[in-house]
Parts: structure tokens; C-alpha cells; sequence
């Protein structure tokens, strides 16, 4: 039986946490759940998995959180803060954290987990993003065994061999991470109409249902860029060992490419529940609700390469990783302020990538060797963002 913390269950990540975890009574029971937002809803999720305490993320929230608690006859204690969700990701009654709260607020509860040594499922790669070098020392120092439930890291992981040795993609006669993407929805879009691309338009991925942040980054691409980082850091890679390849129908999750022509491949239908079920389970295989990939339903099987021109923020991304950790937080935190200030309707689709670049050449880069000083170029960076939309993009 494992113990296992759930942060962000409100969310899709979480939502398909639960799903998975409630197929397999006998081997999973849920320490923790936490949310932001939607109490209603960790409420219904607290009556069904009957977790030992509900975590709600702002402190604000907590009378009510025990009123609605009460109504829906949830048993478990209620906590409230920060300090309550990283006291659940490293209690020591715990065995797996699944780590899926969106952004950098995901950071401190995730690193927590990570120096409590325990079993991370990392969903929530703007935390490795952000701190890069000090998320793996924590992970080598504490045993924590992180496993990838990014759908593409996850499939990357599951091409490489069981014995590969962090950093040594000769050793292991690797060529190349192929990183695959779908291109999102404005692949074939004309350029000259990106300035009138809505909310709405922004907000429908054709392959995956996600949440909202995950979902415009996938848009701009900005997912492959911060993806691109944290397939670097997970596997000890190098910018150049790494190759974004466009696959429209996200079928091919990943690919690794060895020194003999081998190519493998990690397939299966676009439901992250799979990844999930791989992190909860490994080394064992055990059943996620996915429907089986059928290869006579599959009409095309295509792939392109990006053009930097029509996303500009994967190219921010791929520099920034080259440019070093003060660089990568700068660019995840700036991200965060643009997509929220185009999902307000306060700028446009395309601004985000121009907040981002005038971001990021705003200040000249500094050295961040502790997590105080991320935190403070993650501040710095959306005070910057913050002040350049106001000042020229603001629609
Ligand atoms: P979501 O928006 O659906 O859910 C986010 C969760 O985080 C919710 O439970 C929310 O209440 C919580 N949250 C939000 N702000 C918070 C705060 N300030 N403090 C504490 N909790 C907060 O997001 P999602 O799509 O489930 O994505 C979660 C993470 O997983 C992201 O980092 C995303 O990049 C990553 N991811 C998601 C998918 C996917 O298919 N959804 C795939 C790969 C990776
Ligand atoms: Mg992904």
C-alpha cells in the first residue's frame, strides 16, 4: 500500500490523479489533498478518497473551507497556507507526492517533498524549471526518485535505457532526445492573422484537455520551450542533445534516437492518465482507464520542424536554457504575467511573447545559487512584466 499526497487534486493533473488512484483501492490510499480553488470540489474529492486532511492553499479560505467541510460531512482535518502544504508533501507517513499545482507556487511544496526524499510524480515542471541544479541536488542528496508525469518526459524516460546514467547520453549510445509537440491550434494559421487570435481560440488545444495556463502556453509553444528545460535537467541533457520535433497528432509522446539508427518511441492516446498510472506504479504496469491505441484509427502520422517565427516563445525558452537558471526563472515568472494578462483581455495573443522578450532584456542576468535568490528574480521578473504591460501593451 502507498501513502499518497495529491497537490493541485482540483486540477486536470489532480482530477486524473484521483481517477487513477480510485481504480486501485488496494494499493493506494491519499494522505492529502490540496486546492486553490473550486472548494466544492475538494470537498466531493474528500468524500470519496477520505484523505486524513484537505489542504486549502490560501490561508483566507479556511472558515470557509471547514463550513463546506462540515456540509459535505468530510472527516478529514482542514489546513491552511503554505506551511500546511509543504508539511503534507513531506510528512514522513507519506510515500509519493504527486506534484500538480500550476506555476511557481508549486515550487516550495514540491522542493519539500523532493528534500523529504520522497517518491515525486513531477507534473509541475515551472518548479524545475525555476530551480533547475538546486531541484536535482535536493533529489541526489535525499534519495527522492523523481519520476516524469509530463507526457513527454515521461515517454523520454521509458525510451532510455533502465540502466542510463544521469548526464551520460554517450555512455548510453543516445544521439538525440526528440521532443515532440503538437504545434497547438494555430499550426497552419496564417501569420498575418495572429493579431486577431481570441481567448477562446487560445483556450482549445486539439489533442489534450488541460488546464487553462498549460493550455495558451501550448498555444505559443512557451510548453515546448519550458519543456525543453526540463527534459535538461531531468536527464542530465545538454541544449544540443535535444531536438523539438512537431507530431500534430500526439500519438508519438517522445522519441530517443541512438547512435545505430534506432529510434524508440513511447505511443499511446493522448490521456495523462498514462503517465500518471506509470509514476504511481513503477516499475509495474497497471491499469489507467485509457483506451487502447487502435493503428487503424490513425489516418496520418506526421512530423515538421518548429518555425521560430510563429512561436517566438519556444525560441525565448531554448536561449533562456542555454543562458543559465536566472534567465530560465525569468522567463517562466514573466510567462506567467503575460499569459494571465491575455486571459484578462489585457493584452494579445502575440504580446506574450513580446512581454516575455522585453522581460528578459530589461535586466542584465545574475548569478541564483539558493532558493531565496530564485524567489527573488521570480519576483523581480513579474515586476518587470507587470510594469512593461502596463506601460506598452496594455490593449
Ligand atoms: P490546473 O490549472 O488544471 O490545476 C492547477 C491546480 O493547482 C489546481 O488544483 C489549483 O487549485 C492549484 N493551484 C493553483 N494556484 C495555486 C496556488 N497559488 N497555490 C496552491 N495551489 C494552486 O493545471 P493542470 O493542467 O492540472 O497543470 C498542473 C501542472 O501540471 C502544471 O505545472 C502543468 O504544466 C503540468 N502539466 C499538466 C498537464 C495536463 O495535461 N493538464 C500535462 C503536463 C504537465
Ligand atoms: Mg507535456
Amino acid at each position: 500500500m502507498q501513502t499518497v499526497t495529491v497537490l493541485g487534486a482540483t486540477g486536470s493533473i489532480g482530477c486524473n490523479t484521483l481517477d487513477v488512484i480510485n481504480r486501485h483501492p488496494e494499493k493506494y490510499r491519499v494522505f492529502a489533498i490540496t486546492g486553490n480553488s473550486q472548494l466544492e470540489l475538494l470537498m466531493e474529492q474528500a468524500q470519496k478518497c477520505a484523505p486524513r486532511y484537505v489542504v486549502i492553499a490560501d490561508d483566507a479560505n479556511y472558515k470557509l473551507a471547514c463550513e463546506l467541510a462540515s456540509q459535505y460531512e468530510v472527516d478529514a482535518e482542514i489546513l491552511a497556507g503554505a506551511k500546511a502544504l509543504e508539511e503534507v508533501s513531506s510528512a514522513p507517513e507519506v510515500d509519493a507526492v504527486m506534484a500538480a499545482i500550476v506555476g511557481a507556487a508549486g515550487l516550495l511544496p514540491t522542493l519539500a517533498a523532493v528534500k523529504a526524499g520522497k517518491r515525486v510524480l513531477l507534473a509541475n515542471k515551472e518548479a524545475l524549471v525555476m530551480s533547475g541544479a538546486l531541484f536535482i541536488e535536493a533529489a541526489n542528496q535525499s534519495g527522492a526518485e523523481i519520476l516524469p508525469i509530463d507526457s513527454e518526459h515521461n515517454a523520454i524516460f521509458q525510451c532510455l535505457p533502465h540502466d542510463y546514467e544521469y548526464g551520460n547520453l554517450a555512455a548510453s549510445g543516445i544521439r538525440k532526445i526528440l521532443l515532440t509537440g503538437s504545434g497547438g491550434p494555430f499550426r497552419e494559421r496564417s501569420l498575418d492573422s495572429f493579431s486577431s487570435i481570441t481567448i477562446d481560440e487560445a483556450s482549445t488545444h486539439p489533442n489534450w484537455s488541460m488546464g487553462r495556463k498549460i493550455t495558451i502556453d501550448s498555444a505559443t509553444m512557451m510548453n515546448k520551450g519550458l519543456e525543453f528545460i526540463e527534459a535538461c535537467w531531468l536527464f542530465g541533457a545538454g541544449a544540443d542533445d535535444i531536438d523539438v520535433v512537431i507530431h500534430p497528432q500526439s500519438i508519438i509522446h517522445s522519441m530517443v534516437q541512438y547512435v545505430d539508427g534506432s529510434v524508440i518511441a513511447q505511443m499511446g492516446n493522448p490521456d495523462m492518465r498514462t503517465p500518471i498510472a506509470y509514476g504511481l506504479a513503477h516499475p509495474e504496469r497497471i491499469e489507467a482507464g485509457v483506451t487502447p491505441l487502435d493503428f487503424s484509427d490513425i489516418a496520418n502520422f506526421s512530423f515538421q520542424t518548429p518555425c521560430f517565427e510563429r512561436y517566438p516563445n519556444l525560441k525565448l525558452a531554448i536561449d533562456a536554457c542555454k543562458e543559465g537558471q536566472c534567465a530560465t526563472t525569468r522567463v517562466n515568472a514573466s510567462n506567467e504575467v503575460a499569459v494571465e494578462a491575455f486571459l484578462e483581455g489585457k493584452i494579445q495573443f502575440c504580446d506574450i511573447a513580446k512581454v516575455n522578450d522585453a522581460t528578459l532584456n530589461a535586466m542584465p542576468y545574475v548569478s541564483v545559487n539558493s532558493i531565496q535568490q530564485i524567489l527573488e528574480q521570480d519576483s523581480l521578473a513579474r515586476a518587470k512584466a507587470n510594469e512593461i504591460i502596463r506601460g506598452k501593451f496594455q490593449c
